[in-house]
């Protein structure tokens, strides 16, 4: 029997984490209200891969029929020398189960919250939430509501969190990044990670054509944060304007770069107290450089539900925790460890290269395994 039968949960948030905890909650029967402050369910145009860790959480959802109609299966991952323009070597992910994705974010958010809505799911649109007590009250302009659980899954700049750990201001990494989608056809399935001294880009393909470009440089000036600054594409063209010739061309095409600095928290301390939990950006905010921000909120949105499911809310919430807080945390170190890696001068890099080059000839597979603690974790192994 689910301790979630007749329980009522309410979700600040409506990104990635709020809707897949939503739809998580709803699966093991709670009644489920998602909270969003905007006016409507969207995401910026930007790409998004969702790993096999996170695809198993989407599967789990009930959602497998309907990805590829949503994202493109990846086929490899190739690390590339962003100067000379030369693959250093190729991953095969294609043998992946379930497959590697790329998704368009709005693609995603579509996916989760239709899927929320066919599940019964309350969605209130251009609701904000002041969280300010842990008793399951959430407090909107509309008025009060009282719920059996509240879920902070609202991002970055979490009221949750602070409320669960007091005020803490995000740090900026030293890093701004430009984003932006242009057209491309018959691009193979192949996230590119064109890497140079301080800096690195990476390009994949989405569904309908396009091709997914992020550009990341270290900067010890700080940068807005946020997604939605325009910069001159001179800017972003002269940062990589000592890069290969087809790098640069897919830069050039960059019409509307939005440019903002990389910020993060440390892992908070506290997730839950009382009716009140995090999860997502708001618990463990991550750099993007594993892909893994999105999926470990599918991870933590599934893990969460399923606690609350098995045991009364008073176990089931240090439960969640206990389970989470070593993989976020090894997972984002791992993140950290990827800013340096891609971002290599001199000698180091050189050693750096010809070792990928020689793991890609001599141990195709050991990419992969390197990573097998990170892709092959199935959080809903335990209840199918
Ligand atoms: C350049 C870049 C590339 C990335 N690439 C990847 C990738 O390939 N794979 C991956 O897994 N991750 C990636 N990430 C990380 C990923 O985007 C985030 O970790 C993920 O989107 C976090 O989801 P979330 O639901 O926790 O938070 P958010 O997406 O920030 O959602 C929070 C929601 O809460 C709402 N909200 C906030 N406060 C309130 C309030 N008081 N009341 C009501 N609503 C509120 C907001 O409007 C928002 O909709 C990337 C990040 C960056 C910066």
């Amino acid at each position: 029997m689910s301790h979630l039968e007749n329980a009522s949960v309410a979700v600040i948030g409506g990104g990635i984490g709020g809707l897949a905890a939503a739809l998580a909650f709803s699966r093991f029967g709670a009644g489920v209200t998602v909270y969003e402050q905007a006016e409507e369910l969207t995401e910026v145009g930007a790409g998004i891969q969702i790993t096999p860790n996170g695809g198993r959480v989407l599967a789990a959802m009930g959602l497998s029929g309907q990805l590829d109609a949503y994202s493109l299966r990846a086929q490899a991952v190739q690390p590339r020398d962003a100067l000379t323009g030369r693959a250093i070597t190729r991953f095969d992910l294609s043998p992946q189960t379930p497959p590697y994705r790329f998704f368009h974010r709005a693609a995603l958010i579509d996916l989760l919250g239709g899927a929320c809505r066919q599940a019964g799911v309350e969605i209130l649109l251009g609701t904000r939430i002041n969280t300010s007590v842990t008793d399951g009250t959430v407090t909107s302009d509309q008025g009060l509501c009282q719920h059996d659980l509240v879920v902070g899954a609202d991002g970055l700049h979490s009221q949750a969190r602070s409320l669960l750990n007091g005020q803490g201001a995000p740090f900026f990494t030293g890093q701004v990044a430009w984003r932006g989608i242009v057209a491309a056809t018959d691009m193979p399935s192949v996230a590119n990670i064109w890497m140079a001294p301080y800096k690195h880009v990476v390009t994949y393909p989405l569904k309908g054509d396009l091709l997914n470009v992020v550009a990341v440089r270290e900067r010890t000036d700080w940068a807005a944060e946020g997604w939605h600054h325009d910069d001159a594409p001179a800017n972003l063209q002269a940062a990589f304007a000592d890069t290969c010739a087809e790098l640069k061309s897919l830069i050039a095409q960059v019409q509307t770069p939005k440019l903002w600095g990389l910020f993060r928290h440390p892992v908070a301390p506290h997730w839950h107290r009382d009716r009140l939990a995090i999860l997502g950006d708001a618990a463990h905010p991550t750099l993007p450089f594993l892909a893994q921000g999105a999926n470990l909120a599918l991870e933590d949105a599934w893990t969460l539900a399923s606690c609350c499911a098995a045991a009364p809310m008073a176990e089931a919430l240090p439960a969640y925790q206990a389970k989470r807080a070593q993989r976020v945390t090894r997972a984002i170190a791992a993140a950290n460890a990827n800013a340096r890696n891609y971002h290599l001068d001199g000698l180091q890099r050189r050693i750096a290269h010809a070792g990928l080059r020689t793991l890609g000839t001599l141990a195709p597979n050991a990419f992969l395994k390197r990573l097998s603690w990170l892709y092959d974790h199935d959080v809903t192994a335990s209840f199918g």
